[in-house]
């Protein structure tokens, strides 16, 4: 992995997407602000807090609908031997974000183009202009059929979960459901193998696997079972699956395997790369394929973790930083 130095320098070779460009060529208005950060999760808050302690003017906007905010508590973030409450963990980051003079906006970014020299947005929150833009909008689980409130309450309880990699180590041992008979959903049940003995992975709509994949399964211990769900049951302390043919399952927790969507419109409309699965294309400095146009957290490729979202956010940052100075003329000459 390579970096930048305290010149602005890039000190790694050529870079996937962007390769010799600087990112932010684009001169500023006064009234320009240094870094327009749509999405307040930890990605954006992460960059907003690097962008504020390098003196740069950043404003945050954040339609609060972030999966940060889902996670009833988080054990694997490193720092918190007793686990932190995803909440918790965005008021702080939004305090500390604030502490360093960054402008935090409830809103949701609608537009933005680019106008001259700098980029325009068009927000439930106002207008805002800036040199440079930093997508940090993270991504949307798809989830089964059930009420809204039904599902955060469920969220809540530990009752449906969407992250192994997050939370499987407090599953270790318990009856464990995996919605979505698919590869996908046969990958991650697999995965949960580690931590149970006792996996199944149910269907939501006609199976989607073949007799290998099957095979698989059996010789993993795993068991499928082929008739749809109908409806979810969250009312007990376990969960509760009835099935199109009118048996009940029980398991003590259920894993949606269903997928997500990334929320890429933003970027597209600025004609941005994405990869195959819709994430935001970045070189190593999460500049994306529009100069001046940054991404950063669960959007771009990659593991969807709160650390990865802070790692790649400070990187955007530092590399959004730089990359001024550098159209300011404010590094080290050659
Ligand atoms: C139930 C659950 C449990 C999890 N547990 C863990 C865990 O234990 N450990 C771990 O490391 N990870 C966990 N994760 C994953 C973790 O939440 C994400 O990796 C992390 O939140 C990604 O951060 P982000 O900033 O990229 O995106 P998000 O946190 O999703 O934030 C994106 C923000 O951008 C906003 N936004 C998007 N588009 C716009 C727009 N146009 N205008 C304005 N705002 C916009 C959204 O409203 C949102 O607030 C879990 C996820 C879930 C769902």
């Amino acid at each position: 992995m390579g970096g930048n130095d305290v010149n602005g320098n890039d000190v790694d070779g050529p870079e996937k997407a962007g390769a010799g460009q600087s990112g932010a060529d684009v001169r500023t208005g006064d009234d320009a602000a240094d870094c327009l950060i749509v999405g307040g999760g930890p990605a954006g808050l992460t960059a907003a807090i690097y962008l504020g302690r390098f003196h740069r003017s950043a404003i945050v906007v954040d339609a609060d609908e972030g999966r940060l905010s889902l996670i009833p508590t988080s054990h694997n973030h490193p720092g918190y031997p007793g686990g932190v409450h995803g909440c918790d963990l965005l008021a702080d980051m939004r305090v500390q974000a604030r502490r360093y003079g960054a402008e935090l906006r409830s809103g949701e970014v609608t537009k933005v183009i680019r106008d001259g020299d700098v980029f325009t947005a068009e927000t439930t929150a106002g207008a805002v202009r800036a040199r440079t833009v930093l997508l940090a909008t993270g991504v949307v689980n798809l989830r089964p059929p059930v009420e809204p409130r039904a599902h955060d309450a469920a969220v809540a309880a530990g009752q449906l979960r969407y992250c192994p990699i997050c939370d499987a180590f407090e599953q270790t041992g318990r009856r464990i459901g995996v919605l979505g008979l698919d590869r996908h959903g046969l990958a991650e049940a697999m995965f949960l193998r580690t931590y149970s003995d006792d996996v199944v992975v149910l269907a939501l709509a006609a199976p989607d696997l073949d007799d290998d994949a099957r095979e698989q399964a059996r010789s993993a211990g795993i068991a499928i079972e082929e008739v749809p769900v109908s409806s979810f049951d969250f009312d007990a302390d376990d969960v509760g699956l009835t099935l199109d043919d009118g048996r009940t399952l029980r398991v003590d927790t259920l894993y949606a395997a269903l997928g997500s969507r990334t929320r890429n419109d933003l970027g597209e409309a600025l004609g941005t790369e994405l990869s195959g699965n819709q994430c935001f294309v970045t070189d190593a400095h999460q500049r994306c394929s529009v100069p001046g146009v940054y991404a950063a957290g669960d959007a771009v490729e990659g593991l969807d973790q709160i650390s990865c979202a802070m790692g790649t956010a400070a990187r955007a940052a530092v590399a959004i930083h730089n990359d001024l100075r550098k159209a300011d003329g404010e590094v080290l000459q050659d």
